[in-house]
C-alpha cells in the first residue's frame, strides 16, 4: 500500500493541475479574443494569453526548483469553465451582450485561478518552499490584475451599452405590440406594454 499522502503531495498535485489549466487556457483565450467585439476586450484577452504563456514557464521553474518532473494533470474545473465559455461563443447574442458574457466567462476562469494560486502560495509558504511561493505569488498577482481589467471593461461601458441595447429592444417590442394590440404579447414585461395576460 502506498504511503499516506502529505501536504507536499497535495501541493505537487495542485501544481500539476495548475500547469494543465494554464495550458488549456492557452487554447481557450484566443477563442475568447476572436469572439470579442470591443477592441479593448480583445486586447485584454490577448495580453492575458501572453501572460499565461509566461505562467506556464514559471510553473516549469517551480517544478525544477522542487526537483519535480514537469507534468500536468487534467484540470476538470477549468475544462468546465472553458466549456461554458464555448457555449457563450456559440450563442446568438447582440455584440455588446456577447462581450458582457465573454467578460463573465473570463472572470470565472480568473477567479478559479485566483483560488488555486492562493492556496498554492499559502501551501508553499507553510512548507518552506519560499522560492516557489515567490514565483506563484507573481502569477497570483497577474490573475488578480486580469480579473480587475475585465471588471473595469465591464463597468467602464460594456455592461451599460449592452443594457441600452436590451432596453431599446424591449421598447421596440412594446411598440410592435401597440401596433398589433390584438396579437399575443411575447414579452409583456414592461409596464407600458399592453396588459396581455398569458392565459
Ligand atoms: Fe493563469
Ligand atoms: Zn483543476
Ligand atoms: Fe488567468
Amino acid at each position: 500500500m502506498a504511503d499516506t499522502q502529505t501536504l507536499r503531495d497535495a501541493f505537487i498535485e495542485e501544481l500539476k493541475d495548475a500547469y494543465d489549466a494554464e495550458k488549456q487556457l492557452i487554447k481557450a483565450l484566443p477563442k475568447l479574443a476572436k469572439a470579442a467585439s470591443s477592441a479593448d476586450l480583445k486586447k485584454a484577452f490577448t495580453n492575458h494569453l501572453e501572460e499565461t504563456k509566461g505562467q506556464v514557464e514559471r510553473l516549469e521553474e517551480v517544478f525544477a526548483g522542487l526537483d519535480e518532473k514537469v507534468q500536468g494533470k487534467h484540470c476538470d474545473g477549468i475544462e468546465g469553465i472553458i466549456e461554458e465559455g464555448d457555449a457563450i461563443i456559440e450563442e446568438d447574442f447582440d455584440t455588446m451582450a456577447k462581450d458582457a458574457c465573454l467578460i463573465a466567462a473570463g472572470q470565472r476562469a480568473e477567479h478559479y485561478e485566483i483560488a488555486a494560486y492562493g492556496s498554492l502560495v499559502a501551501w508553499a509558504r507553510s512548507l518552506g518552499h519560499d522560492e516557489a511561493a515567490e514565483l506563484l505569488e507573481l502569477t497570483l498577482t497577474e490573475e488578480k490584475a486580469a480579473d480587475e481589467k475585465l471588471t473595469s471593461l465591464a463597468e467602464g461601458g460594456i455592461n451599460d451599452e449592452a443594457a441600452t441595447l436590451a432596453n431599446a429592444e424591449e421598447e421596440d417590442e412594446a411598440s410592435d405590440e401597440d401596433a398589433v394590440a390584438a396579437a399575443p404579447s411575447r414579452t409583456a414585461t414592461k409596464k407600458s406594454a399592453p396588459a396581455t395576460k398569458r392565459r
